[in-house]
């Protein structure tokens, strides 16, 4: 499993994987991932189709067999996966083993559910990064999803169930991987933090900070906004333990939503070469306007401010 799927390799997914073991007797028609990392949700995806096409599966599949290898690499030909974060251009020039989730790609992937299974278990369609705004394509799918199909069956990701339309959510069965540890703290990281919480609150000192020759490299970006996902992971349970989550918190459920799209973007934008520094002073530019718009930010800022 190291070597094969190595985002879920060691304890931390184990019971999950147990589950998958589990359900793979009788699967259901469409599971949703959500919880853990992006990479551990993918992995546990792949898992589940090693799960429910790996020959000698019992009930664990054995990830060395060809079949296993050929799903971890996305190559196996009863495999599918969409993601709604891939552009239709992207997709054109450069068509990879994940496609864009669109209208072409979802017709064409209709008329394959047709087409007879290449092995002897099952088709598994992985779909991702089904932002809300895939509404359209996410509704052509719908009737694929809900009607029990005795060789396909679909895989969500999403890293909570609220980002998927609740038509998805009430025909899935969900599994929630445990979430990245929220309460391990980067002390190294602390003065960005709350450089960054200052200006989310007042809109001071970060961009100066950031503009400086130097001042931000890869390392440090890459853990603030770790970080960020960290403190997005607190507020959702409730948690409010630094400077950074007392900025966040006013923010409702979109708001919150909206915040880890964002991070999410920012994260691939680092990983696709974008200057750090940018990267930074983007992500900070829309968590301070989005503070700005919160209900709550603005009940409080109306009752603070100096009666006529
Ligand atoms: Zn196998």
């Amino acid at each position: 499993m190291d070597a094969l799927l190595p985002a879920i390799a060691g304890s931390r997914q184990a019971t999950a994987l147990e589950t998958l073991d589990r359900l793979g007797s009788n699967p259901p028609q469409v599971l949703l991932l959500e919880g853990g990392t992006e990479a551990e949700r993918m992995d546990a995806a792949r898992y589940w189709a090693c799960r429910l096409n790996c020959p000698q599966a019992a009930p664990s599949p054995c990830l060395h067999c060809p079949v296993c290898r050929q799903i971890a690499c996305g190559e196996y030909l009863d495999w599918a996966a969409y993601d709604g974060r891939i552009s239709n251009r992207e997709d054109e020039d450069n068509p990879g083993s994940v496609r864009a989730f669109n209208m072409a790609n979802v017709r064409e992937l209709k008329a394959r559910l047709r087409d007879a299974l290449h092995g002897d278990g099952r088709r598994v369609v992985l779909l991702m990064g089904l932002g809300l705004a895939r509404e359209e394509a996410a509704n052509a799918l719908l009737k694929a999803l809900e009607e029990p199909s005795p060789t396909t069956v679909f895989v969500l990701l999403a890293p909570q169930r609220e980002q998927l339309l609740p038509t998805l959510i009430s025909r899935s069965f969900c599994l929630t991987l445990p979430w990245p540890d929220s309460r391990r703290e980067d002390v190294g990281i602390r003065e960005w933090e709350d450089m960054l919480a200052k200006f989310v609150l007042d809109g001071t000192g970060f961009l100066d900070k950031t503009a400086l020759k130097g001042s931000v490299d890869q390392d440090v970006a890459s853990r603030l906004l770790l970080s960020c996902s960290r403190t997005l992971c607190r507020l959702i349970a409730g948690q409010n333990v630094n400077a950074l989550d007392a900025a966040l918190n006013p923010l409702d459920a979109m708001g919150k939503l909206n915040a880890s799209r964002w991070l999410e973007e920012a994260h691939e934008a680092l990983l696709y070469g974008v200057t750090p520094a940018r990267v930074l002073q983007a992500f900070a530019m829309r968590l301070f306007v989005l503070r700005r718009q919160s209900p709550t930010a603005q009940r409080s800022a109306k009752i603070t401010a100096p009666r006529p």
